[in-house]
């Protein structure tokens, strides 16, 4: 794009005109293959919960007179539908945030409290995968977020840490200020990401391993949601990982200056 830009400079006026149109298309072009495909990958992830659901439920027909058989067909039944339950969300909170650079509800969060919040959301999963969190520190100044929006970004993170910790291991959440910014890590024992994949885990659905994803519940949406929710805040996230040792990953977020905090809703974001 920089040296079509230089070729503009220099064209003649309808030389130019035809240029920018080129320009325009191509950039329409980009934005329709993505849409495409994002349409063709919610087809192809739905249909595989679907497809399970209705397989299942002729399988139950079928066995009516066995009590088990309609039992253990009845459990698998309802965990698809879980997951097609959780797809649905992730699709639709994808959807809005992409919508959108805006957050629509802002006001000064305390994010220690916040991210403790999230903690708290992901107990259940945690326990029963016999998983410690251990949270600590805090941020000095508030961000100037969409609460509820932010909620699911470090529940998202949370919760992976969670899903791809070995079982008895233990998930490492700290909270910091600096350089003006609140910093946020979630560290666990897992598998690690390989440096080729570490920019492609934030592609919507991308997994680096398909099974294990959807065995433990996943949507490969997770950490898309994740990146958008973050930067909607003018913020950052970043992921460090070593293979077989873990991964980090922080999130950075610009605090509102000690000024801000007194006249609180109607403060405009200093992002
Ligand atoms: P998913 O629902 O599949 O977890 P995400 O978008 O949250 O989707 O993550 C994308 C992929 O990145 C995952 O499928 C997994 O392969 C990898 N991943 C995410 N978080 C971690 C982690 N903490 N440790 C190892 N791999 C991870």
């Amino acid at each position: 794009q920089g040296s079509l830009i230089l070729q503009l400079r220099i064209a003649p006026i309808a030389e130019e005109y035809i240029l920018i149109l080129a320009d325009d298309r191509t950039e329409a072009t980009r934005t329709e293959e993505m849409r495409n495909d994002f349409v063709a990958n919610v087809s192809h992830e739905l249909k595989t919960p679907v497809g399970a659901i209705s397989l299942l439920a002729e399988a139950i027909d079928d066995a009516a007179a066995d009590e088990e058989a309609v039992r253990r067909f009845a459990k698998r039944m309802h965990k698809e539908t879980v997951r097609l339950s959780a797809l649905v969300q992730d699709i639709i909170e994808l959807s809005r945030l992409q919508g959108t650079d805006m957050v629509d509800h802002a006001e000064p969060v305390d994010i220690t409290e916040l991210v403790h919040d999230a903690v708290e959301a992901n107990r259940l999963p945690a326990e029963r995968r016999n998983i410690t969190v251990v949270v600590g520190g805090s941020a000095e100044n508030p961000v100037y977020a969409d609460g509820p929006m932010l909620t699911t970004a470090f529940r998202n993170l949370i919760d992976n840490a969670i899903r791809y910790s070995p079982e008895g291991s233990q998930v490492g959440v700290g909270i910091r200020s600096r350089d003006g910014l609140a910093q946020v890590t979630v560290t666990d024992r897992g598998p690690g990401i390989a440096a080729e994949d570490q920019e492609r885990v934030f592609e919507r659905f991308y997994r680096i391993d398909a099974a294990r994803s959807r065995n433990t519940g996943g949507t490969g949406l997770g950490l898309s949601i994740v990146k958008h929710v973050v930067s909607n805040h003018g913020g950052e996230v970043s992921l460090w990982s070593q293979p077989g040792q873990g991964s980090t990953f922080t999130v950075r977020l610009p605090e509102m200056e000690a000024a801000d905090n007194e006249d609180t809703a109607d403060s405009p974001p200093r992002i």
